[in-house]
């Protein structure tokens, strides 16, 4: 598993080298980096380590099931010293959030992480951009650290592997996430209960706004892109939170003649958050990154001021062209 880009022995020596270590994650945390790094703590105290779990945003509900997704908190004044940083999941400094704090508060940083475009920010960098989830990373690392699977690790890196992978549908899933769920499976997964968790229940507030979701559908670029908007109002109405659109962007992209769709929704600090979506061989990270964004090339966001008419089609302009 893993290339020549992870480097798991350097990481190995840092966390060898460390007593106290602050695990952070990614802003508007996902599965992958929550699961990354509720899985680190586990290993890190199994070997004496003294840890903490940091993010800039709120664990999800579906995910309070991660054990150790209760201590997830924000640096405050006072925060460390650390004698190791070590981010999760995190494509890019500023999805540190507030905690790029910790970096001056750290004796050392690192990462670990599966996005393509990371520039590689920190002072060891196990990085690979071909791998599915950040987890299977993770699983790689503790074979390095000599640390045994458990049930509750195994839950952890479930959860990032099938979040990540979209429940073992999308194409970066491969082999290797099917060896080491068989490893998982072997540390008695609780699958089935998981897996309706992580996919199939919602609260009636999703449901709610995903009707707004859906009923704000429209077609552009010869109705290849499929367009979502979501404003205030719809969040208000439903009783939904910024974390309740995870998947339904997904329902554009699923629509029968589409191969690329977006979702843009007006976030509570007044900027426009942009999910972006394309089926192969088409991409969005290109077009992301023009905007300062980022992510994969099926899969990636941004985050824009401006009105939701201006920023919306700008953006498609971009995705037309890309269309063409
Ligand atoms: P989502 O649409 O699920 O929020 O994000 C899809 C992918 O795009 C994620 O893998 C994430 O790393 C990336 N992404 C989402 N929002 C942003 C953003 O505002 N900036 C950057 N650089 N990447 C983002
Ligand atoms: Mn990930």
């Amino acid at each position: 598993m893993g290339t020549m880009k992870t480097n798991p022995e350097a990481i190995a020596r840092c966390i060898q080298e460390a007593r106290t270590i602050a695990v952070v994650s990614h802003v508007n945390p996902d599965g992958d980096t929550l699961g990354s790094a509720t899985a680190m703590r586990l290993i890190l105290r199994k070997m004496g380590k003294e840890v903490t779990l940091f993010c800039d945003g709120k664990v999800p509900d579906m995910l309070c099931f991660l054990p150790g997704a209760e201590l997830f908190r924000v640096p405050g004044e006072n925060e460390g010293p650390f004698d190791l940083m070590l981010a999760v999941d995190v494509s890019d400094e500023k999805r540190l959030g507030a905690c790029a704090v910790l970096k001056e508060k750290s004796r050392r940083t690192a990462q670990i992480d599966h996005h393509p475009t990371n520039p590689r920010y920190m002072e060891e960098n196990s990085v690979d951009g071909g791998c599915a989830a950040t987890c299977l990373l993770i699983r790689e690392q503790m074979r390095t650290l000599g640390v045994k699977l458990d049930q509750e690790i195994a839950v952890c890196l479930y959860t990032g592997i099938s979040t990540d992978t979209g429940n073992f549908s999308f194409g970066s899933t491969n082999a290797d996430a099917f060896r080491v769920m068989g490893e998982l499976m072997e540390h008695d997964l609780p699958l089935a209960k998981l897996n309706r968790i992580l996919f199939r229940e919602r609260s009636r507030e999703q449901i709610k706004l995903l009707g707004r979701a859906i009923e704000s559908m429209t077609f552009r670029g010869n109705g290849k892109i499929a367009v979502m908007k979501l404003t205030k109002q719809d969040f208000a109405d439903s009783g939904a939170l910024s974390e309740h659109t995870d998947t339904l962007v997904n329902y554009g992209l699923d629509t029968v003649g589409t191969e690329m769709a977006l979702l843009a929704r007006e976030a509570d600090s007044g900027q426009i958050k942009f999910s972006l979506r394309a089926r192969e061989p088409k991409r969005v990270d290109e077009i992301a990154k023009l905007f300062g964004g980022g992510g994969h090339p099926q899969a990636a966001g941004i985050t824009m001021d401006g009105t939701m008419e201006d920023c919306v089609e700008a953006v498609l302009a971009e995705m037309e062209k890309a269309e063409g």
